[in-house]
């Protein structure tokens, strides 16, 4: 945990009390742990969405199952919800340095800031 972020810290802990049984249905595993994860409110997103070379599609890493589950989820580097996206959802993990894309607890693969998938569930308040 001496890793983590606070607050990626608290997200997983209100996700484990909040939404826990939900991701362990529909999971496969955790998300990896990062060596150095960069704090939440420093993922650049607003010129990563108007960069549209900017991408976090990139499943060639990932076996068919997992690549299966981002397509069943619907997993999109573009939110079609106004007020959702990665960012502000309670499994979004922060890019690690060197990275722009993030990861998810539940949905394997590069992860954009802006992206969204159907299981989309809001940070706590
Ligand atoms: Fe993961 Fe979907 Fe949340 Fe994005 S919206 S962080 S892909 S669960």
């Amino acid at each position: 945990m001496s890793n983590l972020s606070r607050r990626s810290f608290i997200r997983r802990l209100s996700f484990t009390g909040i939404v826990g049984a939900g991701a362990v249905m529909v999971g496969c595993g955790g998300g990896g742990e990062s060596a150095t994860e960069m704090p939440l409110e420093e993922v650049p997103d607003v010129g990563m969405a108007a960069d549209e070379s900017f991408s976090c599609m990139d499943t060639s890493g990932l076996t068919p199952a997992e690549a299966a589950m981002r397509t069943t989820l619907e997993y999109t580097d573009t939110s079609p919800e106004t007020d959702k996206n990665c960012k502000n959802c309670v499994l979004y993990e922060v890019p690690v340095e060197g990275s722009d894309c993030g990861t998810c607890q539940t949905v394997k693969g590069p992860i954009h800031p802006l992206g969204y998938c159907t299981i989309w569930a809001a940070l706590p308040a």
